[in-house]
């Protein structure tokens, strides 16, 4: 059975395109094809910490593995760049997000589906509404643009050129 995964990729630290550039053939050798890619997008960071800003992605996978197995794969991914970070640029260069696993709702203690911070998140909305404008929250009723309209979060998020 296959089940449609969005998954979002998202860095601030090391050369982020090249690592988005590197996870994706280790998502399709581990998790499954990537069918559609977002546009990349420049995020400001936000909170007390002045930090670079964000790069995110968002990306359907077609998988036939369960959710659980897509995490374990997903952390194993984040961490082959941690080994390279440590060397290299330093801590937290990829984070890997589970958003929707096909109409799937999960609530475990290591694994929440969907993913619960999308509706306040211009960063995840703004490339969800791209790829998958008519997708339909399972949660909530309501579409990728939907919730990107009524979205709070007031930090730019402008495509990266
Ligand atoms: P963070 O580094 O803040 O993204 O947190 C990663 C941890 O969040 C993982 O070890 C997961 O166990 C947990 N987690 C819970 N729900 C999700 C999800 N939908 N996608 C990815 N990680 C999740």
């Amino acid at each position: 059975m296959i089940n449609q995964l969005f998954l979002s990729l998202g860095g601030n630290l090391g050369n982020t395109r090249e690592i988005f550039e590197g996870a994706y053939p280790l998502i399709e050798k581990k998790i499954g094809k990537i069918s559609v890619y977002s546009s990349i997008y420049q995020t400001e960071a936000w909170g007390p910490i002045p930090q670079a800003d964000f790069l995110n992605q968002v990306i359907l996978v077609s998988t036939t593995l369960p959710p659980q197995a897509c995490l374990k794969e997903m952390l194993a991914i984040e961490k082959e760049f941690c080994r390279e970070r440590k060397e290299r640029w330093g801590p937290r260069t990829l984070d890997l997000d589970i958003l929707y696993y096909s109409d799937v709702t999960i609530a475990e203690e290591d694994l929440t589906v969907p993913h619960p911070r999308i509706a306040d998140r211009k960063f995840i909305l703004t490339p969800l509404a791209e790829i998958a404008p008519f997708y339909v929250d399972p949660t909530s009723g309501k579409s990728m643009v939907e919730l990107l309209d009524s979205c709070t979060d007031s930090s730019q998020v402008n495509r990266s050129v």
